[in-house]
């Protein structure tokens, strides 16, 4: 049980997965009262239900407790977008926009978009769960893997595509950020490919540390960065 409210756990994860489950089918977040409606869960428990879920880092959610993000799904434009067969999403960052695939169960074959932060050109590629897309742009993320939760949109915001390492070292210029971890496409579509495996099932267990390091070093990630 919870303390301020009489939620139960099987309840809280009851919301969880309809966030999720809402989130994959429709590319958006549902409300309060449908979350009350599909759960059972009464509508000023379902605040704090999600209110606990934020604090376990299931979601983020806005100042008006609003769901802003559901990893990998987002309900705000972080630069990317995601069309599949029949549903579009916000893609969340580089890393979560090539993980939508590989995680909805109908939908194996998406067109990511985007454009370079540096220069604005725009990139497309169409991600599939057979194989990396072809393409030499680069991906760079900022915010060291340790510190992402200290603000996830930032961090997810600033988790990118570039056309290449002339954009990257010109956006660093410009930006005055510290360079952050630089990989292919390949690197990312191996990162992304199994790191939300089980979101949409229930019940859910997270990753622990020393899991996500292997998970890391296995997609070929290396360094301080990834806590390598
Ligand atoms: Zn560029
Ligand atoms: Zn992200």
């Amino acid at each position: 049980m919870n303390a301020d409210t009489s939620l139960t756990n099987e309840q809280v994860e009851a919301i969880r997965l309809h966030v999720y489950g809402s989130f994959a089918r429709t590319g958006r977040a549902p409300d309060a009262a449908d979350l009350g409606s599909v759960t059972g869960v009464l509508l000023h428990d379902v605040a704090a239900a999600l209110a606990q879920l934020a604090r376990q880092r299931h979601l983020v959610l806005g100042k008006d407790g609003t769901i802003v993000m559901a990893h990998p799904f987002s309900s705000i434009n972080l630069g990317f977008s995601v069309m599949g067969r029949s549903t579009l999403w916000w893609g969340g960052c580089a890393w979560d926009s090539f993980a939508i695939p590989h995680l909805v169960p109908d939908e194996p074959n998406v067109l990511v978009a985007t454009t370079c932060p540096a220069c604005a050109a725009p990139h497309a590629w169409t991600v599939t769960r057979k194989s990396p897309p072809d393409g030499s742009q680069l991906a760079h993320f900022l915010i060291p893997a340790v510190r992402v939760w200290d603000d996830v949109v930032r961090a997810c915001g600033n988790q990118r595509l570039f056309c290449g390492e002339t954009c990257i070292a010109s956006w660093l210029e410009t930006t005055g950020h510290a360079r952050g971890s630089v990989f292919d496409l390949a690197t990312l579509w191996r990162l992304a490919r199994h790191w939300y495996d089980g979101r949409l099932d229930t019940p859910y267990r997270r990753r622990e540390p020393a899991e996500a390091k292997e998970y890391f070093r296995e997609a070929g990630l290396t360094g301080a960065f990834w806590g390598l």
